[in-house]
């Protein structure tokens, strides 16, 4: 069972909206492929896993645990009476080669060490265990699930922590025998009360350099002609309605600009008066939670992504109070 599902994150939406609406500089476009990359090896991670089946065991999909005052992100967490595996996602392509603690593409020394970013992880829940006197397993796995990905190594180490594409799907299999009963549901609930917001991702657009306006999903033309209940693309003729364009304008907004407010005003700005402000109003009291301040008001998105809320207009009790707590004034 899937308890926390994947989203877009932080940085990727950030760099997805802002693309949109900017010339990126060279650095932004290199960050924007990186995390499209491995936004992408953690989809296909998932779609597996789903294929394969989860079984009775819980599963986390990107969570920040907040452990000893530190958040530490986790790509998948899998729980069951045995205890948690941590599958750290790394969607590397490429000839690579692991030679004593080093990994290397070609001849060239990689900065990133997957294996000791993995005993990080896993070492962070061994102290999350012991501050709650827990008594379960914790391991992990580094799982690479790029088809294009070729790894060279002599050391037994690295090739017990592990999983290449080609094993992936039996590896994954063996949680469908696992038994998730009262001991998973409680290390669920401890996974579940250590949940913290992102807090590394703080960048923030200039609210005047960004294009205003609404654009085509398809193209990503900004010129719309407006009909009743539609925007009609002038460069392709894709068709999208006005609510589905408002709810990409606030998820763009909220990913663009971390701690400014969305005023009714400001947003109105922001889409270039693209749309009636009665229909705005109505849209963002149904997709915000509204904070009463007389002029000041402002809204705070209810869900983590545009995809989350076309998908989960009526969304569950559970995932509500998530979003309730991550509500910050
Ligand atoms: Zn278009």
């Amino acid at each position: 069972m899937i308890l926390f599902d994947r989203f877009v994150g932080m940085e990727l939406a950030y760099y997805r909206a802002l693309n949109r609406r900017v010339l990126l500089s060279g650095k932004d476009a290199k960050n924007l492929s990186a995390q499209e990359k491995g936004y992408a090896g953690e989809c296909t991670y998932d779609r597996i896993f789903d294929e394969v089946g989860h079984g009775f065991v819980f599963v986390f999909r990107d969570v920040y645990l907040g452990i000893e005052g530190r958040a530490a992100q986790y790509d998948s967490l899998i729980v069951s009476d045995d205890g948690i595996v941590v599958n750290e996602i790394k969607n590397y392509s490429g000839n690579y080669r692991y030679d004593k603690g080093t990994w290397y593409i070609g001849k060239s020394p990689v900065s990133d060490d997957a294996l000791s970013q993995l005993r990080r992880a896993v070492g962070k829940l061994v102290k999350l265990r012991y501050q709650v006197r827990g008594k379960f397993n914790i391991s992990g796995k580094v799982i690479f699930p790029n088809i294009e990905f070729r790894l060279q190594s002599n050391d037994d180490e690295l090739w017990d922590n592990v999983v290449m594409r080609s094993g992936l799907r039996s590896y994954l299999m063996q949680f469908q025998n696992m038994n998730a009963g009262r001991v998973a549901e409680d290390i669920a609930e401890l996974i579940r009360s250590h949940i913290v917001p992102n807090t590394y991702f703080d960048k923030c657009a200039d609210f005047s350099a960004v294009r205003k306006g609404l654009y085509c999903s398809e193209c990503g033309g900004f010129e719309l002609e407006n009909r009743k209940y539609h925007l009609v693309c002038e460069s392709c003729g894709s068709r999208e309605t006005k609510e589905t364009h408002i709810i990409r304008a606030i998820s763009d907004y909220k990913a663009l600009f971390l701690n400014e407010r969305l005023t009714n005003k400001r947003f109105m700005e922001f889409i270039g008066y693209k749309v009636s402000e009665k229909t705005v109003f109505r849209m963002l009291n149904k997709y915000c939670e509204q904070h009463l301040k007389g002029p000041a008001t402002h809204y705070t998105f209810k869900y983590k992504s545009f995809d989350d809320a076309c998908e989960n207009n009526d969304r569950s009790w559970r995932y509500k109070d998530y979003i309730d707590g991550l509500v910050r004034d």
